[in-house]
């Protein structure tokens, strides 16, 4: 029998319900166009709107929810009148953390239809940036003292441990080897900040040893920006902290060509938790209800989910179909397009329909 997989929607705010919506029209052509699996997509509410009526951004038992499905997919959190650190410590932190989705996995390349900035990469970028998404500068930790005072104060506490560095550059290592370069960047910022981000560079140069075939190097967060500019085509796989990685993967995005197609996966590398998908950018109010948000991140997220859950076939068929769409001129406005979602939609679905 063919498998099925339960998939979470959790279209949030902004665009995001949108390009969800998008991605839910095209992944059910294409699990029907193949019949080979079966797809069902439950929608969650968890967002500003459920904030607004209850007080939180997700469900009390949100955890134990997600758990009884294979994945999620996700769309953005945030809204103009919320303050940002309450809608993404409310919904995505709060969801990381606790599922252990320590690995975040940006993958960037020059997409048909977006042009790259530099002239330095003659034929764009392929990039493959991992992040630690699990503690680090985004740990939470630290707090304020005499409020309001000339002399308050307040601390933000960069908290690194040997088993969350370990684990994530082990994962880095493993990607680094699975792309044909097998080449890895080690981030740190470790002449300026003495204690996480030199245990980070001992753990790299341990683990190392465990992968004579990668080539890895280590450099500064600060000159790594500069590398990504003048020499990009040096560069293959990246790992560093949540906050780096967070800077770098905007950067490489703008890079590539344009956020509007730029993909992200929350990973558990263990499976012991449904690993959560969604495009890189935000919730982009500017843009909410003209029907012009690009969908092709969230796309290309969820083949990524594809083939996380074990459907690399349809992933690939799925990317194949967009870059067609893409390369045909069928695009969005932030790529140049005049296009619509719904238009880019139908004609990935015509793409699909295709399908031998
Ligand atoms: P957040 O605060 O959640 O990061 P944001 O409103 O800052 O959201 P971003 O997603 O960071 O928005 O994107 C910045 C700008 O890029 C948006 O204001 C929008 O104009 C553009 N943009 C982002 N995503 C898309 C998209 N999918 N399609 C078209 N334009 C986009
Ligand atoms: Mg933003």
């Amino acid at each position: 029998m063919a498998p099925s997989y339960k998939i979470a929607s959790i279209p949030g705010d902004g665009i995001g319900p949108e390009v969800v919506s998008a991605t839910i029209q095209v992944v059910e052509k294409l699990a029907k166009t193949l019949g080979a699996f079966q797809i069902e997509f439950t929608h969650i509410p968890w967002g500003t709107a459920y904030y607004k009526e209850t007080g939180r951004y997700l469900s009390e038992d949100a955890l134990d929810t997600l758990r009884k499905f294979d994945a999620g997919i996700f769309g953005a959190v945030g809204a103009p009148d919320v303050p940002d650190h309450i809608s993404l410590w409310g919904l995505l932190l709060a969801i990381r953390g606790p599922l252990q989705l320590y690995a975040n996995v940006r993958p960037v390349r020059t997409f048909p239809g977006t042009k790259c900035p530099l002239n330095t990469a003659t034929e764009g970028i392929d990039w493959m940036l991992v992040r630690e998404n699990s503690e680090g500068e985004y740990s939470g930790q630290g707090g304020r003292s005499h409020v309001g005072q000339p002399w308050e104060a307040a601390t933000e506490v960069a908290m690194f441990t040997r088993v969350g560095i370990e684990r994530i550059m082990r994962f880095a290592f493993e990607t680094a080897r699975s792309r044909p370069r097998k080449l890895l960047t080690v981030v740190t910022k470790s002449n300026s900040m003495r204690n996480g981000m030199v245990l980070w560079d001992e753990v790299a140069a341990s683990v190392a040893q465990d992968f004579p075939d990668v080539t890895w190097d280590k450099m500064l967060v600060d000159a790594m920006t500069v590398r990504m500019v003048t020499k990009p085509q040096s560069i293959d796989t990246i790992v560093g902290t949540n906050l780096h990685m967070d800077i770098l993967s905007d950067l490489a995005a703008a890079l590539a060509g344009s956020i509007g197609v730029a993909p992200s996966s929350n990973l558990d590398p263990t499976r012991k938790n449904p690993s959560l998908f969604e495009p890189v950018h935000g919730s982009a109010f500017d843009i909410t209800g003209k029907g012009v948000a690009n969908p092709v991140a969230t796309f290309w997220s969820a083949a990524e989910m594809l083939k996380w859950i074990g459907e690399k076939n349809a992933a690939d068929k799925l990317m194949t179909c967009v870059e067609n769409v893409c390369a045909a001129g069928i695009l969005t406005p932030d790529l140049g397009g005049t296009s619509s979602t719904q238009e880019v939609v139908d004609a990935v679905c015509v793409e699909i329909g295709k399908i031998k």
